[in-house]
């Protein structure tokens, strides 16, 4: 099958981030098992998702991983001119449908390569690693990353992530944290808001000191120019539960914020001070109401920064395969830094552009499926 056949057979499976992905995983999987290759699931913990590896190649020390999500965003509310779930060759030199591009395109052209690099007769095995919940916040790359980790008595070197970016080889991405704050106050008649607590003049006060904390950080001079923006983003997103009437205090507001860091920064210590801020708060109100709390816990798995330093191997492989020297950072989340904390030197390059992820009409370039192409034979010369 060519790319762009397997291609159409991946958009066709509407499979969201937190959807059950057995029915892409499945054709996948019976793919992989037709050319003679045996696959491995690791599956969640009630059977309704799992992700997939594999090793084509002998058991040695090495090897590369090439990885994917299986799982796309939504469509709800995009304006679309074609069925996203079905691939559309315009015959304008893109193939339009929801995932083309983050990141089908990426897997349709592994499993492309599969045969080539069968016949390869590879002295140095190559893996394919593909993982589901990715774009509901990288849920399932840490599990699948152990798993790769436990199952082979051999031991892979490199994890290529195969997110678009137009084949430019990516050495940096931010990480991300989602935390959820819930505050709770005491309620009472408004006009006793200097003898209550009132949730969300306190949540206020946390939410200001977020912005403050990334001005501060700014300020400070933690920058990293290879990130738009180049700094350390703190965000609330999302408020609820706050309150029921204008002229009740409200005795509880809950909110979420998110953290976005440059490798440089830790989520787990701007935390640690936003938790200093918050006990303050707790001491100066205990004498209105001793049963003031605030809580924070973590909403999502945090998603850790990738920063692989030019001299890892990776590095020079990556160049070579890619064909390109300069090296990039971008400000999306991806699973590369997961599989770095893996203990696999990590890099992401493939296939597409992230600025037409995630939108109505997403595309991927054919130009840029046959470059992903060549990357993958190249990859497979290298290690036969
Ligand atoms: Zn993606």
């Amino acid at each position: 099958m060519t790319t762009q056949q397997i291609l159409a057979q991946l958009v066709s499976f509407q499979v969201l981030g937190g959807d059950s992905n057995l029915s892409i995983a499945v054709w996948i999987e019976e793919y992989l098992n037709h050319l003679g290759v045996e696959v491995i699931h690791v599956p969640n913990d009630d059977g309704t998702k799992r992700s997939l590896h594999c090793r084509i190649g002998p058991a040695v020390d090495g090897g590369v991983i090439l990885s994917g999500h299986m799982d796309v965003v939504p469509v709800a509310g995009q304006a679309w001119t074609t069925d996203p779930f079905a691939l559309t060759d315009k015959a304008d030199g893109n193939l339009y449908a929801r995932g083309s591009c983050d990141m089908k395109g990426f897997l349709a052209c592994c499993l492309q390569a599969v045969p080539y690099f069968l016949k390869a007769e590879l002295k140095t095995p190559i893996y394919l690693a593909l993982s589901y919940d990715e774009e509901i916040g990288c849920l399932a790359a840490p599990a699948l990353a152990k798993h790769i980790n436990e199952h082979y008595t051999e031991k892979p070197k490199y994890a290529i992530i195969g997110e678009p970016s137009m084949m430019q080889p990516v050495v940096g991405q931010k990480g991300i944290v989602i935390y959820k704050t819930i505050v709770n106050g005491s309620a009472g008649h408004s006009s006793r808001i200097k003898t209550e607590v009132s949730a969300i003049s306190e949540a206020a006060r946390l939410i200001i000191w977020l912005e403050n904390k990334m001005n501060a950080l700014i300020e400070e001079g933690r920058i990293d120019d290879r990130f738009s923006p180049n700094h350390t983003s703190i965000h609330c997103g999302l408020m609820e539960q706050s309150g029921i009437a204008p002229n009740v205090i409200s005795d509880s507001a809950t909110f979420y914020w998110d953290v976005r860091v440059i490798p440089q920064d830790k989520a787990s210590q701007i935390l640690h001070e936003f938790e200093n801020y918050c006990q303050s708060l707790v001491d100066t109100n205990a004498d209105r109401f001793p049963g003031f709390t605030i809580e924070t816990t973590s909403f999502h798995p945090d998603v850790p920064p990738l920063d692989t330093p030019e001299d890892q191997d990776v590095v020079s492989l990556i160049r070579k395969v890619s064909g390109v020297d300069s090296l990039a950072a971008v400000s999306y989340a991806a699973e590369a830094g997961q599989f770095a904390e893996a203990g696999f030197q990590a890099v992401i390059c493939g296939p597409g552009d992230i600025a037409q992820a995630h939108r109505a009409n997403e595309f991927v370039a054919k130009d840029q499926l046959i470059k992903c192409e060549q990357m993958l034979e190249r990859l497979a010369n290298l290690m036969g």
